[in-house]
């Protein structure tokens, strides 16, 4: 619990609409923790079906379709399904980000969006979940050493249509009017999370406040002609500084010719709808005295009206190596038949994605630095395919592939990386499952069992 605030961040924030001195500062040093999840919908419909160890699901975050609080904080490194992809920690006010979405984008058509700062994956798995199918999300991150957890995230939660790319704002220009949708959740002073991270309050300046501001409105001018006519900005940060909130939305109308868009709440949400001074852009305030969760601001803006597109998807070829027909009957039995895919070769690995998005993936290839795209199935040896965990965890993994249910013990010490030992007829590959959830990949020998659970992610504490 953090108790000590910034003199200088309670005197800016006088005045502005919502604070409350006196119950921020209370809300601060109550030692209140507010504990949320949202569920992966492709992988588990119902908060029923889990079991959050002590922690009971108190009640769902009620601007959102999948989010839910939990009682406390159980331990989520101990639950097989979190590892299996099924839900996603994910702080609640950040959650509205559905509301804006849905509010803004026809999400029934295929759109493509862009989430630009998207480590370590909170917004991309909620995009993720409420895009259609024939839909693409690029999830973003320009820091390489956040990529991979950004990657290991996407992975978990299953999904085909995500391609995840390390790139800085300035190289989206070459994407010209390319995205339908651009989320910019971008990095701030972090005055929104000091109930949660005692560090950022140490860190927090009046100077710091205007590096973000600055630094905020460079990537926003970079990533900018990325996004068609008529498609939304969607622009958020956990700071509670006008500068990095308010400021940016009158700079992004007068200097971007942005229009801001009105987002509907519900009053007993306790969300505060604002105003930017200069050109009454509306922005959505988050204050932890006044809702189920931590300080954030959102605003969302359509960039003029909507034209004929311009963008020429079929305008590139793939510059990746193609299966041959002999390999595509090898690894097809391994994806479910209710979607059609395209295989790309990426030096020995088989790699799936959705047929529709053959020309963005050349597009993208052409302009960006992919880090991972589409679900990787594994390699060919010997006429046989060497399973990839990310096919195992993959939401297009056909049902057909054998599957041994464990309990909770046995699903721990596989994710251990530890030796398991089953009463089984099978041999080969099979898939462990968990309360039903693929959790990965084994081979049943004659005298023994391999576990192939990646080593890099095994759970290491006890
Ligand atoms: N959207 C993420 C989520 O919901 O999980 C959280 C994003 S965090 C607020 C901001 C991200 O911006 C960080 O991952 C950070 O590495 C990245 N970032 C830092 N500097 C950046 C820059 N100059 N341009 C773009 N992104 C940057």
């Amino acid at each position: 619990m953090e108790c000590y605030l910034p003199q200088l961040l309670l005197e800016s924030l006088e005045g502005l609409p919502g604070y409350d001195r006196t119950a921020f500062e209370n809300i601060h040093c109550s030692g209140e923790q507010v504990i949320s999840v949202r569920l992966n919908n492709r992988k588990i419909p119902a908060v029923a079906e889990l079991a959050f160890a002590d922690a009971a699901v108190a009640g769902n975050v009620p601007w959102s379709t999948d989010g839910y609080y939990l009682s406390q904080r159980p331990s989520f490194t101990l639950d097989p399904v979190f590892h299996a992809g099924a839900y996603y920690v994910q702080e609640a006010s950040s959650m509205f980000l559905e509301q804006v979405l849905r509010q803004t984008t026809d999400l029934t058509q295929s759109i493509k969006v862009l989430d630009l700062c998207a480590a370590p994956g909170g917004k991309s798995t909620l995009l993720q979940s409420l895009i259609s199918n024939t839909s693409l999300l690029v999830s973003n991150e320009v820091i390489k050493t956040r990529v991979n957890v950004l990657a290991e995230n996407i992975t978990k939660w299953g999904a085909a249509n995500v391609v995840v790319t390390n790139n800085d704002p300035k190289d989206f220009p070459r994407l010209e009017n390319y995205f339908d949708v651009i989320v910019v959740d971008a990095p701030c002073s972090g005055s929104g999370l000091f109930r949660r991270d005692a560090d950022l309050v140490k860190e927090w300046s009046p100077q710091n406040v205007t590096m973000c501001s600055q630094r905020q409105q460079r990537i926003l001018a970079d990533v900018l002609p990325a996004l068609k006519e008529g498609g939304s900005l969607i622009y958020s940060t956990c700071s509670y500084s006008e500068s990095e909130d308010e400021t940016i939305a009158d700079w992004l109308v007068e200097e971007c010719h942005l229009i801001p868009v009105a987002i509907p709440t519900q009053p007993e949400w306790g969300i505060v709808e604002t105003r930017s001074p200069k050109h009454q852009g509306y922005g959505y305030r988050f204050y932890p005295d006044k809702v189920k969760g931590e300080g954030f601001f959102i605003a969302a803006f359509t960039k003029g009206e909507k034209v004929a597109p311009v963008w020429q998807s079929n305008k590139y070829k793939t510059k990746s190596e193609r299966l041959a027909a002999k390999e595509i009957d090898i690894v097809q039995p391994y994806l479910t038949t209710n979607e059609s895919f395209f295989f790309i070769k990426q030096q020995d690995e088989t790699i799936a994605l959705p047929a529709h998005l053959e020309n963005e993936l050349a597009t993208i290839q052409h302009s960006l630095y992919i880090k991972k795209a589409g679900v990787k199935m594994g390699t060919i040896i010997r006429n046989e395919l060497v399973p990839d965990h990310e096919l195992a965890l993959s939401n297009c993994i056909s049902k057909t592939i054998h599957a041994i249910e464990v309990d909770k013990a046995t699903a721990l010490q596989y994710l251990r990386k530890q030796e398991i030992k089953l009463a089984t007829d099978l041999k080969g590959w099979a898939l462990l499952t968990h309360q039903q959830l693929p959790l990965g990949w084994i081979k049943i020998l004659p005298n023994r069992i391999n576990n192939y659970y990646p080593a890099n992610w095994r759970i290491l504490n006890k």
